[in-house]
């Protein structure tokens, strides 16, 4: 039986990607790339957004909606042109929750719910910020895997994220949400896109630098978009969403195996399931798990551990954001959430050691990606910003730092050149600068 620094060595070496490994994950993500394009067998989709980098001209109040979890926001946003932007009005609602006015509770993403009842809610929040007497245009981020057949024609591939709500899959969404305008007899509001989450980072990164060609979410999900301006985009170049969390070409561990099987829908989103706020959490979880049923962690709280969700993503954070002599934090978070009453200081390190180690390869595998990326679009990686949005990004201690350290050295010599840059209010800008553009 190892001890526990052997079992937590042996771990740090299996998520351990190394430049050499980011390479090769790099070259197989764009090759994956390119076959997407061409149509054929990839598991990167390359789905064509029809929409390219704004001018950065483009003024003007319009109107965004962010439909992309349990919560919907509605924006009234002034764009003031080369990156400079006003939120004029923000109203956030829940899809599921209690209404007061009604005094019952509703909830528009199980399948008790159809789009018509989901739209319709929309439609009512929407009104609360516009008036009658301007005309509007509208842009929609709508974070769900789409079919795009124009500017504002949506057809929903599948539902992701839990939404459940019926009559919505294989529909254009542009015309479920323009009817429930039209019913409610808003006809001053005109829907002019509709984006990915990606998309619209990307829109809301070039805004002010032109050099973005990249944009990217890591919240609780992850995925990528880039301008492609080669082959059938050559005269019309396009961004196009990678659907990068589905990417399935990773060196996964026996605890990557036990969360995808568990999972709603095993054998997709595969490198989701690796870097994103959804999974991180449980996959940490399965690992602590192993290390108890092997007397190496809280041996007496196994119980404890076996139940699903017990440690979520913002715990991560928590763990790695313990700077007490004594791990305190850690020894808190494990009292009052998961019951384990008692631990040694050697236990709560192992904790902090593995959430380390989830933390790093995430970082690592979603640089390999923009590396890909990268190489595919220039591969002496000249100017280039590459726009991120997303709550790991942006909150999770470390996650950036390493993505960055590991970029930096797989372009070395280059350095200085790529930058990322956390984006804010990305969906809510790029549906306005969407909405702005004249079509494609
Ligand atoms: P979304 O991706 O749903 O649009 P976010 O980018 O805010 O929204 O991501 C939310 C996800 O990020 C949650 O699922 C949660 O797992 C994770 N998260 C939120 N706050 C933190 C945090 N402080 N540290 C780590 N993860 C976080
Ligand atoms: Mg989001």
């Amino acid at each position: 039986m190892p001890t526990l620094d052997q079992a937590i060595t042996s771990l740090q070496q299996q998520m351990n990607i190394s430049g050499e490994k980011r390479r090769y994950i790099s070259a197989a993500f764009q090759r994956e790339m390119g076959k997407g394009l061409v149509g054929e067998k990839s598991s990167l989709k390359m789905l064509p957004s029809y929409f390219t980098n704004p001018s950065g001209q483009e003024k003007g109040i319009f109107l965004s909606l962010d439909l992309g979890g349990t919560n919907g926001r509605v924006y009234l946003l002034e764009l003031l042109g080369a990156g400079d932007f006003k939120i004029r009005e923000a109203l956030a609602f829940p899809l599921k929750g209690y209404d007061q006015k009604s005094a019952g509770f509703y909830d528009f993403t199980a399948p008790s719910a159809t789009g018509e009842d989901m739209f319709d809610f929309i439609v009512g929040k929407l009104k609360e910020i516009i008036r009658q007497d301007i005309v509007y245009s509208l842009g929609l981020t709508f974070s769900y895997p789409c079919n795009q057949e124009g500017p504002d024609h949506a057809v929903l591939l599948s539902w992701t994220k839990e939404i459940k709500t019926a009559g919505v899959v294989g529909r254009n969404v542009g015309q479920i949400l323009t009817a429930a305008l039209r019913k409610q007899q808003v006809n001053n509001v005109t829907l002019q896109a509709i984006i990915n989450d990606t998309v619209a980072v990307q829109l809301a990164g070039a805004y002010g630098q032109p050099d973005c060609r990249i944009g990217s979410i890591i919240g609780t999900g992850h995925n990528s978009c880039y301008l492609e301006t080669t082959g059938n985009y050559l005269a019309k170049p396009a961004i196009v969403n990678i659907e990068a969390g589905n990417f399935d070409k990773l060196p996964f561990t026996m605890y990557d195996q036990e969360l995808d099987m568990h999972s709603n829908q095993p054998g997709v989103q595969l490198m989701e399931k690796m870097v994103s706020g959804k999974y991180l959490g449980e996959l940490v979880r399965l690992i602590v798990l192993r290390f108890s049923e092997e007397g190496l962690l809280f041996k007496s709280f196994f119980s404890q551990l076996s139940t699903p969700g017990i440690f979520s993503t913002q715990d991560i954070s928590k763990v790695l954001g313990d700077n007490t002599k004594e791990l305190k934090t850690i020894n808190k978070l494990l009292i009052q959430q998961m019951g384990i009453t008692t631990s040694a200081y050697e236990e709560r390190l192992g904790v902090y050691k593995i959430c380390h180690a989830v933390q790093k390869r995430a970082a690592s595998l979603v640089a390999a990606s923009y590396l890909g990326i990268l190489d595919r679009i220039d591969c002496s990686y000249g100017s280039h910003v590459i726009a991120v949005d997303g709550s790991l990004y942006n909150k999770m201690p470390g996650y950036a730092k390493y993505l960055n350290e590991a970029l930096g050295e797989d372009i070395k010599g280059n350095i200085g050149t790529v930058t990322v840059k956390a984006v804010q209010e990305g969906s809510a800008l790029g549906a306005a600068l969407a909405a702005a553009r004249p079509k494609y």
